[in-house]
């Protein structure tokens, strides 16, 4: 039996890209959804194919996270896992980002994950335990130019984590976060990733992955596979922060 038979799992941002991905791995292993996202039409359909539950959800309304908890506890009876997901980009240098929009991306990225946390410790409480995953990035792990708000709100989310390991611990609620490199979503279409070998030369694997990639370290986190692992952050990103890519690029083969 995986450890993930049975378990009930909520994946906010989970109508498209890595949110959906990694919840339909959670599926194939017996897991039960609910995914929640603003986009009701993509999301209906996305935890159609899986035979989860959608509710529409704004991560920064905490009316809106009880309503969540609420709907995910009246279908499921209970909550063991969260995923925190959904996000927004930025793409601006410091200088030319309005605070609007840097504020409105810490809403979104870091308020919405200490959001989510808040409202699910009752319910793990409740059934003895739980697992939680943050989803940060590689902006989370270094500097990325052009990323204020996302970058200070992907760090902010690899702290909380932390801290919320740390609290949380002696209730058998573990927390990690995953930090995935450049992977081709609609987020990151938009600005112009492309799959395929060579297609991303800073990562040491070259290439951009692809949301499954994520999903595997998504989903053996919320299982018990992990069952030893709090407070970890996991560079899902094809060893784009692990070192000097380009200065190997440098040296002759
Ligand atoms: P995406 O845009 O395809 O999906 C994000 C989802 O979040 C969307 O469905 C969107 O509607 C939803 N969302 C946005 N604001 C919301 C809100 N206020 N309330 C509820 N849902 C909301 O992007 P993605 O690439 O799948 O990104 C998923 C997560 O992974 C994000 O946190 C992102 O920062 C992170 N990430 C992505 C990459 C990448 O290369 N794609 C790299 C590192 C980290």
């Amino acid at each position: 039996m995986s450890g993930l038979q049975d378990k009930v799992v909520i994946v906010t941002g989970g109508a498209r890209g890595l949110g959906a991905a990694a919840a339909e791995r959670m599926a194939r292993d017996g897991a039960r959804l609910v995914i929640t996202d603003l986009l009701a039409e993509e999301g209906e359909k996305t935890a159609a194919g899986i035979d989860g539950l959608f509710v529409r959800h704004d991560v920064t309304s905490a009316e809106d996270w009880q309503a969540v908890v609420n709907a995910a506890v009246e279908r499921y009876g209970r909550i063991d896992g969260l995923v925190n997901n959904a996000g927004i980009a930025s793409n601006s240098l410091i200088e030319n980002e309005s605070l609007e929009y840097f504020e409105k991306v810490l809403k979104i990225n870091l308020t919405g994950v200490f959001l989510g946390m808040k409202s699910v410790i009752g319910p793990m409480k409740a059934v003895g335990g739980g697992s939680i995953v943050n989803i940060s990035s590689a902006a989370g792990l270094t500097a990325l130019p052009l990323t204020s708000g996302y970058g200070a709100s992907k760090w902010g989310v690899r702290g909380l984590t932390k801290i919320a390991a740390v609290e949380l611990g002696h209730y058998r609620i573990r927390v990690n976060s995953v930090h995935p490199g450049m992977t081709y979503t609609p987020m990151t279409a938009e600005h112009g990733a492309q799959v395929g070998e060579g297609g991303f030369p800073l990562a040491a694997l070259g290439r951009v992955g692809v949301p499954e990639e994520i999903g595997e370290a998504v989903s053996f986190l919320i299982s018990d596979a992990a069952s030893y692992m709090t407070g970890s952050e996991v560079a899902v990103d094809g060893g784009w922060t692990a070192g000097e890519v380009v200065m190997m690029q440098q040296i002759p083969q």
